[in-house]
């Protein structure tokens, strides 16, 4: 009988910003994910796109993950010196017919839903600067998989349209990378924001053309503000804490927003004992299946 792999998850943040509590509760999720298997967990960041990710804000996020208690095994990963990784993967996929080069602009396609392939046959426009994609309609690519909070996926091939792999200005496209990273890291669980829900049929397409693995999902609800909008830098989502009362009370609400109902002696509780309690009672079953959580309130 073969053993079943060890556990290995990863919070893989782009460094566009510092974290926020909307990715806070997503990094505690997977953190307490693997711990609770007795697993790793690695922290990856997703810097391949330099001009979206202010010098320094990589620490500044290392630092938060430390400041709230999760701490990661290995050494951390940078995708911004995986080019020859993330060149070898999209070779294969080309010498397979599977991946080529497109000189169409948005601009040309706007009016259809998804890019409608003109490329595939060859250089639309020889003399333009070429992006790589995906061919999302050929082979044995399944369009199915499993969520452990969302349950079965199904999606129909046509609507999925052929994915950008490597840009025009030679930036990797975070698919491709992610897919690539996660199998060459071992990972066996990718546990993530609802709003990533979306790429997963890519991913997994990707994963059967090269021959990698199929990692578990586990889908996390996004937390959301009380006017329904995702937590972000542009809606102003409430700072992590960094001073040590505060960061309990986040870490708290970070909890009751993963539904796992924490008593409420433990808010004022070092992290350790909100890390050690959360590990022990990590529950899945107790997150209810809807996509988004609103942000708990202060106490
Ligand atoms: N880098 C992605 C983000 O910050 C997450 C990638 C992933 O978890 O697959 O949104």
């Amino acid at each position: 009988m073969t053993q079943p792999l060890r556990y290995r998850g990863r919070f893989a943040p782009t460094p566009s910003g510092p974290l926020h509590f909307g990715s806070l509760v997503a990094a505690l999720g997977s953190y307490l994910d693997a711990r609770a298997a007795g697993g790793d967990w690695l922290v990856r960041i997703e810097d391949i796109d330099p001009p979206r990710c202010p010098p320094g804000t990589d620490s500044t996020i290392l630092h938060q993950l430390e400041t709230f208690g999760l701490h990661w095994d290995e050494t951390v990963r940078w995708q911004h010196d995986r080019h020859a990784a993330y060149q070898w993967a999209l070779d294969t996929l080309a010498d397979q017919g599977l991946a080529y080069p497109c000189s169409c602009s948005r601009k040309q396609w706007q009016a259809y839903p998804v890019y409608p392939g003109w490329c595939r046959t060859g250089l639309s426009d020889p003399a333009q600067p070429v992006a790589w994609r995906l061919r999302s309609d050929l082979g044995k690519r399944p369009i199915q998989w499993h969520d452990r909070l969302f349950g079965w996926q199904h999606l129909d091939p046509e609507t999925l349209g052929d994915v950008i792999l490597k840009r025009k200005d030679a930036l990797w496209a975070y698919q491709l990378a992610v897919v690539v990273d996660d199998a060459e890291q071992g990972i066996t669980d990718v546990v993530r924001g609802f709003d990533l829900l979306d790429n997963t049929p890519w991913q997994r397409q990707l994963q059967v053309a090269l021959a990698f693995p199929e990692p578990r999902y586990l889908h996390l609800p996004l937390v959301v503000t009380s006017q329904g909008q995702k937590l972000s830098k542009q809606n102003l989502a409430p700072a992590l804490a960094d001073e040590p009362h505060a960061v309990r009370q986040q870490l708290f609400r970070a909890l009751q927003a993963l539904d796992q109902a924490p008593p409420d002696d433990l808010s004022q509780a070092p992290v350790t004992t909100q890390l050690d309690w959360a590990v022990t009672h990590w529950s899945v079953e107790q997150l209810s299946p809807s996509a988004q959580r609103e942000l708990p309130q202060e106490p």
